[in-house]
């Protein structure tokens, strides 16, 4: 069974052994995050490397997406943890600034951001470490700001801080995420997310440096400020892909808040039509045990339910005790899930004005009708997959592409399982042949089953333009399978038929075209056609069975 969202997983020091990460692949990892938030160049170049060999190893394409770290901002390096207790007063400062205040010396919590106390307020929230620590903004005193601690607890560097309520004015792409851009683009990495997105120019500023470096890399916009939320039709308008991320969300709007905008993001990316990921803490206790909770259980099943396209694993993966285990266990549930779909109505009333789009839709459709074991979807840029995704076909669609990225990239997509066609060039009947023989290889196809296939009928793998639908049926026969040369003992003439099974429609046209019984059917559940060889010496050689013959699968002709 085919699971048809994807699971992501980040990757870390516990997922960075290539036997382990192939592990993952095989156990279902479709999308590895690489969190630039963390680690070296030289860390993650090491990373890259040992993801693609696990992807070969484990022959499954997998997709890499860099997770920009934006402008998180953090308590700076400290001699030693803080402790904060209930109702004490500390001040935060640019560590740039800190040493200019020693009245405030050892009550200083100082921060890598340097716009800090510009950007606060009195009144405003300011939250450490993901939420667990909370104080207020009392007081600017010149470069710093007084807080006063509500929820105390140990401070250590680098962790996060959250300042809900302030206007924040660094930009979300830094300087940072520039040059880790540039490092991933190197890298031939598949997706990059931005983190802390607030409005569509966010995404639009990214999106013109790919277009003057001419990169067409997709950008997942990772849904997370109060703002975002705000903009959410704006920047789901310019992206390629969300992100759900509960994480900082849950820090930034409250917890209370994280299902309905949950399920409000990704009804709104369905309708866009385009993928939405739901991350964090998904299987979160995974991070130390082998099993999850049945609330972790339910939360992927919801997601699921919700209608998102893929589900996220964050430290269960890159740093917990059971990476291989918990990808596992995700996909158990995804699958579980799948088996009681959630019918979602408006994606099937989707503009259907576009020729590609209405193409494939009719393709899924139609394999749903006939009982289509695959769709078959001859894809260069894998837009027509992207489309016929978003349509949520109950038929597996294999996206089949000669394109590398293009194979990568569908690993992000619902319901579309990647097939790299090797060879290609050839661009006629017989080349469609060879793809349809690979994947019933590849794909244990029997006999009967039926195959939808769409593609276009200029370029056999072009760009959006599927324009027409086949169904084919699988017939796993010799390519010729009757010849006969027997003698009619009434008259001396001798002759040969011979039928191509390998094209043969088993429309029985010749079997109703004969007056002399030679050609019958079998009294199999394969209801295929073949010669009777006793009768051949009666054929007239009137060719009218030739003739009715809609696919060119018979040949008649004397024996010399
Ligand atoms: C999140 O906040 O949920 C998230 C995915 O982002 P990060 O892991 O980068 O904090």
């Amino acid at each position: 069974m085919l699971r048809r969202a994807k699971i992501v997983a980040t990757v870390g020091p516990s997922s960075s052994d290539v036997l382990v990460l192939e592990k993952m692949i095989r156990a279902g990892l479709d999308v590895a995050r690489v969190n630039m938030s963390h680690g070296t160049y030289e860390g993650h170049t090491q990373m890259i490397a040992k993801i693609r060999e696990a992807s070969k190893l484990a022959d499954k394409e997998v997709a890499i997406l860099l997770d920009l770290q934006g402008p998180k901002i953090r308590v700076d390096k400290l001699p030693a943890p803080l402790e904060l207790k209930e109702d004490e007063e500390w001040v935060i400062a640019p560590s740039s600034k800190a040493d200019q205040y020693p009245e405030y010396k050892g009550r200083i919590i100082p921060t890598v951001y340097e716009n800090l106390v510009e950007d606060c307020h009195d009144g405003a929230r300011i939250l450490f470490d993901d939420g667990l620590l909370r104080a207020v903004a009392t007081k600017r005193d010149r470069d710093v700001y007084k807080i006063k601690v509500e929820v105390g607890g140990i401070l250590k560097s680098n962790k996060g801080i959250n300042l809900p309520d302030c206007d924040v004015s660094a930009p979300a792409f830094t300087d940072k995420d520039r040059d880790d851009l540039m490092f991933g683009l190197k890298q031939q990495i598949d997706y990059i997310a931005l983190s802390f997105v607030r409005k569509r120019e966010d995404v639009m500023q990214v999106k013109a440096l790919l277009h003057k470096l001419k990169m067409n890399i997709p950008i997942i916009a990772k849904i997370e400020k109060p703002q975002a939320i705000d903009a959410l039709d704006d920047i789901i308008d310019v992206s390629d892909a969300i992100m759900v991320a509960r994480g900082d969300m849950g820090v930034e709007v409250g917890n209370h808040l994280v299902p309905s905008m949950q399920k409000l993001i990704i009804t709104r990316c369905n309708q866009a039509m385009i993928p939405v990921i739901t991350a964090t803490q998904m299987l979160e206790s995974m991070t130390e045990n082998p099993s999850p909770t049945r609330a972790e259980a339910s939360d992927v099943a919801n997601a699921i339910w919700d209608g998102t396209d893929a589900v996220m694993l964050s430290g269960e993966t890159a740093a917990g005790k059971w990476p291989v285990q918990t990808i596992k266990m995700m996909d158990q549930i995804v699958i579980e899930a799948e088996k009681t779909p959630k019918e979602r109505p408006f994606l099937r009333k989707m503009d259907l004005s576009n020729v590609n789009a209405s193409v494939m839709v009719a393709a899924s459709m139609i394999a749903e009708k006939v009982d289509g074991r695959f769709i078959l979807s001859m894809t260069e840029s894998g837009s027509s997959c992207r489309k016929i995704s978003m349509f949520r076909p109950r038929t597996p669609v294999l996206g089949v592409t000669n394109s590398l990225a293009t194979a990568r990239r569908m690993c992000l997509n619902w319901g579309v399982k990647p097939f790299q066609i090797h060879d290609y060039g050839r661009d006629d009947f017989n080349f469609q042949k060879d793809v349809v023989n690979k994947v019933k290889a590849g794909m244990g196809l029997q006999n009967g089953d039926k195959i939808v296939i769409t593609r276009g009928d200029g370029k056999f793998f072009a760009r959006g333009s599927s324009n027409s639908v086949k169904v084919e049926i699988i017939k796993d026969m010799p390519k010729v399978l009757g010849s006969s040369d027997v003698v009619d003992e009434a008259s001396d003439a001798k002759k040969k038929i011979l039928l191509d099974t390998s094209i043969c429609a088993s429309c029985q046209n010749c079997v109703s075209t004969c007056p002399h019984d030679i050609w019958m059917v079998t009294k199999d559940i394969d209801h295929k056609t073949t010669i009777d060889a006793s009768k051949i010496g009666a054929c007239a050689m009137d060719m009218a069975c030739v003739e009715a013959c809609p696919t060119g699968a018979i040949e008649i002709m004397p024996l010399t």
